[in-house]
């Protein structure tokens, strides 16, 4: 197995500092406090891509930020909230905590998403520190800092391209002509021989890993040569790409060659058959006469299969195939996923911090539901009469403050859906969209009339 792996740091914005100001009135000599909050600081998501196969971008950065939240102003004004920086990785990816070696997330499906690291939370005005003893308080809370974490990402690559063909066709040297990255390669037990990988880079969005299977040589079916760990291997390949040496030097005819190893396929697994193979007639470095690839060029697109002229060694070609297999692997993707479509409502899981983890530790999102599970918040829960307004209040209090709310907010939770918490059901409470609702009530009615 192919590993890529990837360390990365990540700072999530902080939470922006609440206000300390006051009302200026012209006739009252000491206005109330009307400091706002501070907003609170982007966090960081990592999203499952569907059209990722590999951990390559975050090779090219490896240090992340999140906004920070705007500081509070006076007259009770807001900052904003930093934005959220999402990152992408491909499914499949495993991330652990670098300092703790617990493991944060392990992305299986696509779309799921998961908060790496949390913004701060903004600090509260001083508005919301005045009391009947203290009218007037001149302080406000800071903003929290952001997290941050050193994580790892580990996926175990499959190869979407293998390379076939016999010793000394160019597989190797392929490779590392168009490979922007050589992921981690396993041991093969067995073997000195390790197969050749390489991530294949097409733009920012879009790439594939490409492996070469060393040694499928006549008879490797049969257990001779490597044969059976890497025609594993490329059992999972969505396309093979078939490498023949037209250079002239191996003394073999090419088209004996591509029989002898298709056979070789067969007899392993007739599978391997149906996935699409390109033909790369390699080394046409090597020969001057460019004509006289022509029929053996006829021959095999009569036999169905596309066929390109490169040069491995010279760079001729090669962006021509590269872009032709990335195509190709999309159609498949794209069917693949036709085929087999992700549930229509992701979940969502947030992992909290250190200080908070006391209180809560995670909100999901499935189904439309929503389930908050933690020690201190389930036994809140508990201890609340659901019945009674006023406690139940305290606890929608206790949420808001503890950062559930907030949870819940950025999962897309809507005004009256369920909120689940230790097999209590709330309808969640969003006062924005409360007023907006009842606004539109209002002027329903106002219509009517
Ligand atoms: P593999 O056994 O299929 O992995 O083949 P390699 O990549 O190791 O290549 C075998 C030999 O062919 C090496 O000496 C390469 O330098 C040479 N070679 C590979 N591609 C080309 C090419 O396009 N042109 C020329 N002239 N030589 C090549
Ligand atoms: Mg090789």
């Amino acid at each position: 197995m192919f590993v890529d792996e990837v360390q990365i740091e990540l700072s999530a914005g902080d939470g922006g500092k609440g206000m300390a100001t006051f009302r200026r009135e012209k006739y009252v000599p000491h206005g109330g406090p009307n400091g706002g909050d501070g907003g609170h600081g982007g966090s960081i998501v990592l999203k499952a891509d569907h059209n990722l196969t590999t951990l390559l971008d975050f090779r090219y950065q490896k240090k992340y930020h999140a906004q920070r939240g705007e500081d509070g102003s006076k007259k009770d004004m807001f900052g904003k909230n930093g934005s959220d920086l999402i990152l992408k990785a491909p499914i499949g990816t495993v991330v652990t905590n670098l300092e703790t070696g617990e493991l944060v997330a392990d992305l299986n499906r696509d779309g799921q998403t998961v908060v790496l690291a949390k913004g701060g939370i903004g600090g509260r005005g001083n508005a919301h520190f005045a009391t009947s003893t203290h009218q007037a308080p001149k302080f406000a809370e800071l903003g929290e800092p952001g997290e941050q974490f050193q994580l790892q990402l580990e996926l175990k690559l499959l190869a979407d391209v293998g390379l076939i063909g016999f010793p000394n066709v160019g597989k190797s040297t392929l490779i590392s002509s168009v490979s922007a990255a050589r992921p981690k390669i396993a041991p093969y037990p067995f073997t000195t021989l390790v197969p050749h990988l390489g991530v294949i880079r097409v733009d920012v969005e879009r790439n594939f890993v490409m492996a070469d299977i060393p040694g499928i040589i006549e008879g490797a079916s049969e257990g001779a040569g490597l044969g059976h760990q890497f025609l594993r291997h490329i059992s999972r390949a969505r396309i093979l790409v078939h490498i023949l040496d037209v250079g002239g030097v191996s003394g073999r005819n090419p088209i004996d060659d591509f029989d002898i190893i298709n056979h070789e396929l067969e007899a392993y697994n007739p599978n391997l058959l149906l996935l699409p193979q390109f033909v790369a007639l390699n080394k046409i470095d090597m020969i001057s006469d460019s004509e006289s690839l022509d029929p053996l060029e006829t021959l095999l697109l009569s036999r169905g299969y596309p066929v390109y002229r490169i040069s491995a060694a010279t760079h001729a070609g090669l962006p021509h195939l590269v872009f032709d297999l990335m195509l190709k692997l999309e159609s498949i993707r794209e069917q693949d996923y036709k085929n087999n479509p992700p549930p229509s409502d992701e979940m969502v899981i947030f992992k909290a911090s250190k200080e908070i983890d006391s209180h809560w530790e995670a909100v999901k999102r499935s189904e439309g539901l929503f389930e908050v599970t933690g020690k201190d918040i389930e036994r809140r829960v508990a201890m609340t009469d659901v019945k009674n307004e006023e406690a139940l209040r305290r606890l929608q209090k206790h949420m808001d403050r503890i950062g559930i709310t907030n949870m819940l907010k950025s999962l897309g939770a809507k005004h009256g859906n369920t909120v689940i918490i230790r097999a209590t059901e709330f309808d969640y409470q969003d006062e924005d969209q409360m007023y907006c609702e009842l606004g539109d009530r209002i002027e329903n009615r106002t219509r009517r009339k």
